[in-house]
């Protein structure tokens, strides 16, 4: 889109009112989360992970309750680019590292600390012209088989690097597959410390979980989906049993309203039968922003501030929800789908998610372009 056609959309928007649907970034709920993780792991430096968009929240939102962080960690070198022009002068790191060796330009002129997980990674920065060396993050796979060098390859990869003058500060770094479930983190633990006793350098493991549940030593540690007010163990643990905040809120308005017998049949396959009298809000929500299709029947929403939930199948653009709790509800009430409502009322990501089948981590990256974010 040319800047001229940009500028008439803008003109376009000026006269229209917009479909009531938005998302509310919450910085003071992003500034409380991160100190949670501080409060937890107090010894360690905190890189506030930021991939995906920030967890779909936008950069450049969440930034302001972020920067507490002692630095930020992602994997999308746009994304970087996106925080330096927010003048972020400290530590970023490239949580999978460069993925072409032209990458690694960037890298030094970005000052941007990147992640090797493989030979290849090795051998472009062995070919790379740098003034500047590299503080990189040496990654061991010390259980989770997706990146990293296998605990019997590491400390010659580590020989390796330590030889190169590209190469300044090496961290040692390893990711937890069950930091959140009932495996735990202890194999992992003494796989990397056996393959990596004798090493020196920094010490990076701990992502939200288990900086929440495992107070093992890390001297950085990796906060995401905390920072977010999710909680990474649900449903055995929620937001309110770690003291997290939300930092999202995505809400809209009742567009409609109706009024069914029983027998009647509520959106597409009719899926639900009412079967007494029941009047039902039509939300101004569906899959193309973003929202669960999946999200099975009675998915919790909050309409005026009070629970209540879903009926029928989500559709494209809307929703249906059950107003027998919230029966003075009508057209321009307001739903939160998640996230803060009216009169201090809340309703988790993960409560939703759950309800979905997925993970709060899925919904929040999937908020659509289309919901307008302030
Ligand atoms: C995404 C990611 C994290 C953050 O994980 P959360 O569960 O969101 O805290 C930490 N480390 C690595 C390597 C990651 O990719």
């Amino acid at each position: 889109m040319g800047p001229l056609s940009g500028r008439r959309a803008h003109l376009t928007q000026a006269c229209t009112v917009p479909r009531p649907i938005e998302a509310l970034i919450h910085p003071e709920a992003l500034a409380h989360n991160l100190a949670r993780a501080r409060a937890a792991a107090p010894d360690a430096q905190l890189w506030a992970v930021v991939k995906a968009n920030a967890y779909g929240h936008g950069i450049e939102r969440a930034f302001p309750g972020l920067r507490s962080a002692d630095g930020f960690a992602l994997l999308d070198l746009a994304e970087a680019e996106r925080l330096r022009a927010l003048d972020w002068r400290g530590p970023i790191l490239l949580l999978e590292g460069v993925f072409d060796p032209r990458d690694l330009e960037l890298c030094s002129r970005l000052n941007l600390w990147h992640v090797v997980h493989c030979t290849e990674q090795i051998d472009w920065l062995a070919a790379h012209k740098t003034q500047q060396p590299h503080r990189v993050f040496l990654k061991m796979n010390s259980g989770m088989s997706r990146l990293g060098f296998t605990p019997q390859a590491f400390r010659s990869a580590w020989v390796r690097l330590n030889a190169l003058p590209q190469v300044d500060e090496i961290t040692l770094v390893t990711h937890f597959s069950d930091a959140d479930g009932p495996r735990g983190i202890a194999h992992q633990v003494a796989t990397f410390e056996a393959a990596s006793a004798d090493l020196p350098g920094e010490r990076s493991l701990s992502n939200s979980a288990a900086i929440l549940r495992h107070g093992v030593r890390s001297d950085w540690v990796r906060a995401g989906i905390l920072s977010y007010g999710s909680a990474p163990d649900f449903p055995e643990h929620d937001i309110r049993h770690w003291n997290l905040q939300p930092a999202m809120t995505l809400r809209s308005r009742l567009i409609a309203t109706q009024q069914l017998q029983p027998g009647d049949t509520v959106g597409y396959g009719s899926r639900y039968t009412a079967t007494a009298p029941q009047r039902i809000g039509i939300v101004a929500c569906g899959y193309a922003d973003g929202y669960p299709r999946h999200a099975g029947p009675d998915t919790p929403v909050l309409v005026d501030g009070v629970r209540t939930g879903t009926v029928g199948r989500v559709s494209m653009d809307m929703l249906a929800v059950d107003l027998t709790p919230v029966p003075a509800a009508g057209v321009g009430s307001e739903v939160t789908l998640w996230g803060n409502g009216p009169h201090g009322s809340l309703l988790a990501i993960d409560d939703v998610a759950h309800a979905a089948g997925t993970i709060g981590y899925e919904l929040m990256c999937a908020v659509a372009p289309r919901v307008p974010v302030k």
